[in-house]
């Protein structure tokens, strides 16, 4: 028999939504994950492989932005058709500007194909209260009505407090199956 696959989670969002500033904190007591992030916004053309030791790989995509969805569509596509070993994706909001029409695109897209994902809002520290409620409420909204493949939780986080970021973590270990139930 063949070796199983190692599994595999995707994170994708628009440019500058603060992607790498979230993978970097999720695994920032892991120093063999090894997170580059970019000086000049915008600039993450590729996909980059992050191995999470033996337990699963993490999927950087590029971002999307301002040429989106053509670049973005093109170089994803072929990945997510593929993606037998693809246990979840995490789509990336910007918590200060909410859901743009470029999101609503990248869930069209994950609609389609029938994959699982997981909304998180970023940057919470830099949102009022009040834009982080109205955002938040957008985003249940937009979800009830719109999605089938979309997780009912949202996960709010902040990479520079760290907010939120121990959950998602645990989340992922969840979604890969590294947090077995004991057994009794
Ligand atoms: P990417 O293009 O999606 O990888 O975004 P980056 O991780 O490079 O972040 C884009 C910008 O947002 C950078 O200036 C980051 O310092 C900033 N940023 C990212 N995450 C946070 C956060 O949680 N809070 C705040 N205040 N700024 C953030």
């Amino acid at each position: 028999p063949s070796l199983p696959l190692p599994l595999q989670v995707c994170f994708i969002g628009r440019s500058n939504v603060g992607k790498s500033s979230l993978i970097r904190a999720l695994f920032s007591l892991a120093p063999e994950v090894e997170v580059r992030v970019s000086k000049t916004p915008g600039h993450t053309k590729k996909m980059n492989f992050f191995k999470v030791g033996k337990y699963f790989t993490l999927v950087d995509m590029p971002g999307y932005g301002y040429r989106a969805p053509q670049d973005f569509v093109e170089m994803v596509e072929a990945y997510l058709q593929e993606r037998h070993n693809l246990k979840r994706t995490f789509l990336l909001v910007d918590g200060v500007v909410g859901l743009q029409k470029t999101d609503h695109i990248a869930v069209e897209m994950l609609e389609e194909f029938g994959i699982p994902y997981v909304m998180v809002l970023t940057k919470i520290d830099r949102a009022s209260r009040g834009l982080l409620l109205k955002n938040v409420l957008e985003i249940q909204e937009f979800v009830k009505e719109n999605t089938q493949g979309c997780f009912p939780q949202l996960f709010l986080v902040s990479s520079v407090e760290f907010s939120g970021v121990h959950l998602l973590r645990c989340f992922v270990a969840h979604v890969t199956g590294n947090l077995p139930t004991v057994e009794a």
